[in-house]
């Protein structure tokens, strides 16, 4: 090698191990290409360049970077041989050097080869990981300087690591892009969720989930089915919400052999129609476009959401995609939505069943207690010892009975959102007298005392006089039920200037704390021998629970076994004139 040549080629090496080292400091894909494309001129020396890559919707080669020329100028005819170059060297991955195109075999047979005998001209693809990217271009007139063979080696060594660098900022930029689309989707159906999930009524659930789909692909109408399987007749589709041009009046059903929603069921994915005719349409809107995306519920199509579009505007997979994902969250939220009715049904049913029972109870007991009573007075004939001990046992069960009777109808009241309360005024020292007046003989009788404590100024209250007692009756009476022989029992009665405070104190067994979670669910009773003893069914403090707050009160209690129980309620105090 010359000694000229030799310094040349030395600078060559210095000149791409500096540009080199500047590459893979961006992962920006745009500012690569324009360092490649800068490195590229400065290393070859060329007058003008660009760089191709293929675009990945197209698959046509763009340029997107270039230096002393234009994007006219590069489409223009003066550039054919250019562009024959390039994909020569795409095509066969090899470098292409040529300085003079007109005498060069490859090319004379271009017709604008003639503008090119002065030119030397010299392109490299861009591979990495196996694949072609594109491609890199320089060229020279030849009095500005012939590219050789050690250039266009030089080129290609360059162009190997600026593919690595391109394609790195281009996965770069991909996968940026498509997290943020991924972020994008996923706080969209956050928002989705949170309102399908705040609803647990069909039809609105149903409603949002339309309004969603239609907005997500900017769909101009549609509707959402759900299949019903009736036993004595076939399947078919019930369309619930409808959003279309003209509002419809009824909503129709439709026979599972329809052709789209056959290929729906038979496929179980989604199917996209064109020019659809009313006959044709699912939900009887003719559309240029027409997709049925099937909502899956435990591995079977419970129903469909079919969105139409009027105008040329193609429904494409990522739409499908958007829906068909869309279809998966409002699956559970329907599934949620009619389980929920169910259960309501379900409720209805008992409350209608506990109000027949309780009636057709309370007739045939009333008539054996007037009985019994009767018998009891004496009018039917003086009574042995034996006989009026019966007799009592008799009463003291009805009496039982009619406690259920009351209580099952008092929760079903209440469940139901029947319970109706009075609005009264009224001084609550006087329901405390009542109360304790008539359960002043059983507390005697066990040896208990009861005091009863009211402060000076309590105001009058307002709320339903005899609801306000049958709480308080049930405290007491738990009170009593649940205190030894010879124990205490202080009612007090206090006020805040807001609420008047009632508080039933008892010296009793007490409530252990784990039974004391569950004190107010229905139905529990502790398991203690002392508690089941008594009398009860446990549904007194369930009842006195909501009784107290549906009239705005709150009631809480405090514990302790073998010490006793204090149960607290307020009542709101009329409003002073
Ligand atoms: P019942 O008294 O019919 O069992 P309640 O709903 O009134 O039903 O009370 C539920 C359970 O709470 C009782 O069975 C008992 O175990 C406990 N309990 C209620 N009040 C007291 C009390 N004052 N002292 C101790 N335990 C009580």
């Amino acid at each position: 090698m010359s000694k000229p040549t030799l310094e040349r080629q030395q600078a060559r090496l210095s000149a791409l191990y500096e540009v080199s080292s500047q590459l893979g400091k961006s992962l920006d894909l745009d500012e690569v290409l324009n360092q490649v494309m800068d490195a590229i001129i400065q290393l070859t020396g060329a007058e003008r360049g660009f760089l191709m890559l293929y675009d990945e919707d197209t698959g046509q080669l763009v340029t997107r970077a270039a230096r002393n020329v234009d994007q006219k100028t590069i489409d223009g005819d003066a550039m054919n041989i250019s562009r024959t170059v390039v994909e020569r060297a795409v095509a066969s991955g090899d470098g292409v050097l040529t300085s003079n195109a007109q005498e060069d075999a490859r090319f004379s047979g271009q017709q604008s080869v003639v503008g090119y005998q002065l030119r030397s001209i010299m392109c490299a693809p861009l591979q990495a990981r196996g694949f072609t990217l594109g491609a890199v271009y320089v060229d020279n007139r030849l009095m500005a300087g012939v590219f050789e063979m050690a250039d266009l080696d030089l080129l290609m060594t360059f162009a190997n690591q600026a593919s690595v660098a391109i394609e790195n900022a281009r996965l770069f930029t991909q996968t940026d892009a498509a997290l943020a689309r991924r972020v994008e989707e996923l706080s969209i159906f956050q928002r989705i969720d949170q309102q399908l999930n705040k609803s647990l009524e069909l039809n609105r659930v149903l409603s949002l989930a339309l309004n969603w789909a239609i907005a997500l692909i900017n769909a101009d109408g549609g509707s959402i089915g759900l299949f019903e399987r009736p036993e004595e007749a076939p399947p078919y589709l019930r369309l619930m919400v409808f959003r279309g041009a003209d509002e419809v009046d009824e909503m129709r059903n439709v026979p599972v052999d329809h052709p789209i929603v056959q290929q729906v069921l038979a496929g179980s994915h989604s199917v996209l129609s064109h020019d659809v005719t009313e006959s044709e349409s699912i939900d009887g809107t003719p559309a240029n476009v027409q997709l049925a995306v099937p909502i899956q519920q435990g591995g079977q199509i419970s129903g469909l959401i079919t969105l139409e579009t009027q105008h040329a505007r193609e429904i494409n997979r990522e739409d499908i995609a958007f829906v068909e994902r869309l279809a998966d969250r409002a699956a559970v939220a329907i599934n949620n939505a009619q389980l929920y009715e169910q259960i309501n049904a379900a409720n209805q049913a008992k409350s209608e069943f506990v109000s027949l029972v309780a009636h057709e109870l309370r007739v045939p007991m009333t008539s054996i207690k007037g009985y019994a009573d009767l018998i009891i007075s004496g009018v039917a004939g003086p009574l042995n010892d034996q006989q009026s001990q019966f007799l009592e046992v008799i009463r003291r069960n009805l009496q039982r009975m009619s406690t259920l009777i009351s209580d099952l109808s008092d929760i079903n009241r209440i469940e139901s959102g029947r319970m109706v309360f009075d609005d009264k005024t009224f001084d609550i020292r006087e329901t405390v007298a009542d109360v304790t007046g008539s359960l002043h003989e059983q507390i005697e009788a066990r040896g208990q005392t009861l005091t009863i404590d009211i402060a000076e100024e309590v105001p009058d209250v307002h709320a339903d006089p005899t609801r306000i007692a049958q709480v308080l009756t049930n405290l007491v009476s738990n009170a009593h039920k649940y205190t030894p022989d010879n124990g205490r029992i202080i009612v007090r009665v206090t006020s805040d200037g807001h609420v008047a405070i009632v508080s039933v104190e008892d010296t009793g067994i007490g409530i252990s704390e784990e039974n004391q979670k569950k004190l107010f669910t229905q139905f529990f009773r502790a398991e203690d021998h002392a508690v089941r003893q008594q009398q009860g069914w446990g549904l007194g403090l369930s009842i006195v629970r909501n009784m107290v707050e549906a009239q705005g009160g709150q009631i809480e209690f405090e514990s302790e076994v073998d010490k006793g129980s204090t149960f607290t309620f307020t009542v709101p105090l009329a409003k002073q004139e």
